[in-house]
């Protein structure tokens, strides 16, 4: 009998995690496990993590996927973000600050990787062109674009793995007067550098993570004042003197900004974080998942598997709160589906599931809800296979926490620490305010004198 073929499309922490719930069994001496290429438009793993100083096109012309910046540190607890298979400890050998930065969790993440295994699978430079599906042979049909031969390149394969994530097509509103601004606008997608805003008055418009963060970067390194226009609404943060919030943006005239409640500020930048489009031009329309940015994608049976053709599996659709423990317990769930031994119900029972949890989602409002919800639909996907049991819900306490100290403190929540729920390993103190270390290279940050707590 021919093997069974998989394609997965991504080779960031999803796809990533994938490979390696096939790569665990493998290393248990199982054989005859299914034959796998994984597609990757960038010419490194890593997916967000790969940061790039690119914008606009990448140097085969295709749309540069990331969306990082320098200086970005985790925006939640690392110890919310811990693999169950995989702990800090066992990485750095020595307790770390909780709240790392993008490149020292980048290691982390890549550290757990047999990287000469994985990458045999990966074909990079190979951006997915298009995907169809025959009811006749029941295969998908890949079409990608190998830009190290210049050809494109068509396989068939018995399932689909898509996992070319959702923060990277920048949704880019229009507001009127934008054509005559003088200064720059740009979206958070295309940030790159905090230090290039050093001196000026920027405005930020959005009411979410980018929003915050990059906010926190401009004013970290040197912006005159920073106004973050808020349309839904106040982050209800204690920011600093010369950091503001405003109602929705109206129009602009000139370089001076209207807001709804009829204020107006100049302004020298205008950066939009107002999210991402989830974007499948490789998808033909009876295939594409058709969402927003949500805890619970509809038509995704266990958050995974397309429901009108469950071959066809989605990783790391949701909104995150948790990361990378929630793509494991899904890649391991979607890893035994694969292999038959969990049986997916039939479709009528798929959507009486669905219903349930979408149901659940619409009672939870409060973001402690939301949380709990989340962890909730991670331990059901980690209880029914081999992945390590982890605390979920320990770590969604941490979550909790880690809202009310950014609530007391907005530019010094990062010099909090917590436990470890893997190893009960306390993290280490920073040795300096987060505010005031610059440096974010992985050299810079494991040189610091962390203060060890127990
Ligand atoms: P991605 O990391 O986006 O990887 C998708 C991969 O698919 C990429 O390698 C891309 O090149 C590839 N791809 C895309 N299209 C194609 C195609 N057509 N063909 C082939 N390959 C393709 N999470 C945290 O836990 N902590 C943080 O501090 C944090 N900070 C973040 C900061 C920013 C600015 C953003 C945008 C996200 C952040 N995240 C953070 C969340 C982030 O989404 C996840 O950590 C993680 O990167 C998601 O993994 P993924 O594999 O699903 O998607
Ligand atoms: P997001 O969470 O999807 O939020 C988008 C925001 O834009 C929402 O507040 C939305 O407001 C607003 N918005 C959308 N359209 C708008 C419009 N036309 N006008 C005004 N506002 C508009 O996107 P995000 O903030 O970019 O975050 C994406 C991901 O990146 C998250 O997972 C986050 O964790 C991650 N991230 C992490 C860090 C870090 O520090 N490590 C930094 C940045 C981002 P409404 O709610 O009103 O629609
Ligand atoms: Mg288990």
């Amino acid at each position: 009998m021919a093997k069974t073929k998989i394609a997965i499309l991504g080779a960031g922490p999803s796809g990533l995690a994938q490979l390696r719930a096939f790569e665990a069994l493998r290393k248990t001496g199982v054989k005859d496990l299914p034959e796998i290429v994984c597609y990757e438009k960038q010419n490194d793993i890593g997916g967000m993590w790969n940061y790039t100083w690119r914008t606009g096109l990448d140097r085969n012309g295709e749309p540069v996927h990331g969306s990082m910046y320098r200086y970005l540190w985790s925006n939640g607890p690392k110890e919310c973000l811990e693999f169950a298979d995989y702990s800090f400890d066992q990485h750095f050998n020595q307790p770390l600050p909780s709240y790392p930065p993008r490149e020292v969790l980048k290691d982390y993440i890549m550290g757990r990787l047999d990287k000469r295994a994985i990458f045999n699978y990966i074909r990079f430079e190979c951006p997915v062109r298009w995907v169809t599906f025959s009811e006749e042979t029941q295969l998908f049909t890949v079409t990608v674009m190998n830009h190290k031969t210049g050809e494109q390149e068509t396989e068939e394969f018995d399932y689909v793995v898509v996992a070319t994530g959702h923060f990277s097509t920048p949704n880019m509103p229009y507001y009127p007067g934008m054509e005559q601004y003088p200064g720059r606008v740009l979206h958070a997608h295309d940030f790159r550098d905090a230090l290039e805003f050093e001196g000026q008055d920027v405005l930020l418009v959005g009411g979410s993570y980018s929003a915050e963060d990059i906010g926190s970067q401009c004013y970290k390194y040197g912006a005159k004042t920073v106004t973050i226009s808020h349309r839904g609404g106040s982050f209800g943060y204690n920011w600093p003197e010369n950091v503001s919030e405003k109602p929705g943006l109206d129009h602009i005239d000139g370089n001076v900004v209207h807001f709804t409640d009829g204020s107006t500020q100049a302004f020298d930048a205008i950066i939009m974080c107002t999210g991402y489009l989830f974007h499948f031009p490789f998808l033909p329309d009876e295939l594409r998942l058709d969402t927003h940015n949500c805890l619970y994608p509809d038509n995704l049976y266990k958050g995974i598997f397309f429901q009108s053709n469950p071959k066809l599996i989605y990783l790391g659709m949701q909104d995150q709160w948790f990361t990378f423990n929630m793509f494991d317990a899904q890649a391991w769930y979607a890893r035994d589906v694969i292999l038959g031994k969990i049986q997916l119900p039939d479709e009528a029972s798929r959507r009486k599931n669905m219903d349930a949890w979408l149901q659940r989602y619409e009672q939870s409002s409060t973001d402690s809800q939301c949380i709990d919800f989340q962890a909730s639909y991670i331990d059901e996907l980690v209880s029914a296979t081999d992945y390590p049991e982890f605390p979920v819900h320990q770590q969604a306490e941490l979550f909790k926490q880690w809202q009310e100290d950014k609530k007391a403190d907005i530019m010094g929540f990062r010099n909090k620490i917590y436990r470890s729920t893997i190893t009960g390993t306390m993290g280490a103190q920073l040795p300096r305010p987060w505010l005031d270390i610059k440096d974010d290279s992985l050299e810079g940050f494991m040189s610091l004198k962390f203060e060890k707590v127990i």
